[in-house]
């Protein structure tokens, strides 16, 4: 679990058009901070600078107060979570929850590798489908199973593209709810881009608005509810 400060972030792609322009936000540790705005205004673009796969052009990006603008993804692990859950489909739930540890070879023994795999399947009721393979699961287990790969790495934080826009409706309103439970039980800090109201203003215990590239305002869904 960690902080993470944003301090004047600018992302300009080869075009020179700025699409995230000065962006300064300080997410406390245990946070859950939601990304929210309309297609376009730069929402992806942050959270692949935060995780690292996106190259900052300015400003400062600081994990626990450590500058981290130029460290490699896995240096700054944090989990991130996708919408198409990215599941390697011929490996079980098991060793798709288990991958992240198997990476850093001999950072983990069998023991506990086998330790987190059962914990994380425990928290999110998958312990019955730990030798099924991805095509064999529901939509809203996929990506139970994308959330148990990164609880599993006891990451700094999550990092949520849209993971719930693939779902129908229901199992949406189900796994929302999940998220919301796990996310207090793991008080992991954790940014979510998101562009459902619903998801915006239950999940969050602050909300950030982007319009192109510029942080129009951070609050909380209640002071964002009872604005005029
Ligand atoms: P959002 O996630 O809110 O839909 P993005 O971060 O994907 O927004 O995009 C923000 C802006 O940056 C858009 O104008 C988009 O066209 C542009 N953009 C995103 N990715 C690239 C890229 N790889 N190269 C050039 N421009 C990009
Ligand atoms: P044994 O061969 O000792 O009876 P198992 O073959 O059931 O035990 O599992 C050995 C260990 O590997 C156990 O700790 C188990 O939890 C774990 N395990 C179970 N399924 C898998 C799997 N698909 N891949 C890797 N390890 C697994």
């Amino acid at each position: 679990m960690a902080s993470i400060t944003l301090k004047n972030i600018v992302k300009k792609y080869d075009d020179g058009f700025p699409a995230v322009n000065d962006v300064s936000i300080d997410i406390e540790d245990g946070e859950f901070v939601i990304l929210v705005g309309p297609s376009g205004c730069g929402k992806s673009t942050l959270l692949r600078m935060i995780v690292g796969l996106e190259d900052i052009t300015s400003g400062d990006l600081l994990i626990d107060g450590e500058r981290v603008n130029e460290k490699a993804p896995r240096d700054r692990n944090l989990a991130m979570v996708f919408q198409n859950y990215a599941l390697y489909p011929h490996l079980t739930v098991y060793e798709n929850i288990a991958f992240p540890m198997r990476l850093t070879k001999g950072k983990f023994s069998d023991q506990e590798v086998d330790d987190r795999v059962r914990q994380a399947a425990h928290m999110l009721e998958l312990t019955d489908h730990l030798e099924r393979k991805p095509a064999n699961l529901s939509g809203g287990q996929r990506q139970r199973v994308a959330m148990g790969r990164a609880i599993v790495r006891h990451a700094n934080a999550f990092l949520f593209d849209e993971p719930l826009s693939n779902l129908d409706a229901k199992l949406r309103g189900q796994m929302r709810a999940e998220i919301s439970q796990l996310q207090r039980s793991l008080n992991t800090t954790s940014v979510y881009v998101t562009h459902d109201q619903t998801e915006a203003m239950t999940l969050g215990d602050r909300v950030a608005v982007l319009k192109k590239g510029v942080l129009q305002q951070i609050a909380s869904p209640r002071e964002l509810y009872e604005q005029p």
